[in-house]
């Protein structure tokens, strides 16, 4: 995929902290109740993005989708150091959920005896 600008990349701030302690360092300076607000507005944000890419037929742009989930995965990364869990439990974790995302998807291709094509149907916005 080509790079896109987004709006305000022209003045990017390099980066001086390693991703994990921007997360921590932000939890820490706003708060736990804070950071959960925002996850929550985050993801009202990236709903309200996708409502409007429906909506319009594909305008405004998917980089709207996009940058907001970029905000979500920002927010989500916060909610380890929220609640205090370290990286291993959360790959862990991920992996259990991923393993059931997986049998779900094996399990529907076998219901619907469709396979990948199927699938592929309903992956249009
Ligand atoms: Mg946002």
């Amino acid at each position: 995929m080509t790079q896109t600008k987004i709006k305000g990349e022209e003045k990017l701030l390099k980066l001086t902290m390693d991703e994990a302690d921007i997360y921590r360092a932000a939890v820490n300076l706003w708060g736990q109740r804070a950071q959960l607000d925002m996850v929550i507005e985050e993801c009202s944000e990236l709903i309200k993005a996708i409502c409007k890419y429906r909506r319009y037929i594909r305008d405004p742009s998917w980089k709207d989708i996009v940058l907001e989930a970029i905000d979500v995965e920002i927010m989500v990364q916060q909610i380890k150091h929220v609640f205090h869990v370290d990286q291993e439990m959360w790959d862990h974790l991920k992996d259990v959920k991923l393993a059931e995302l997986q049998a779900h998807i094996e399990s529907s291709k076998k219901e619907k005896g469709g396979g990948e094509n199927h699938l592929q149907n309903n992956n249009e916005a």
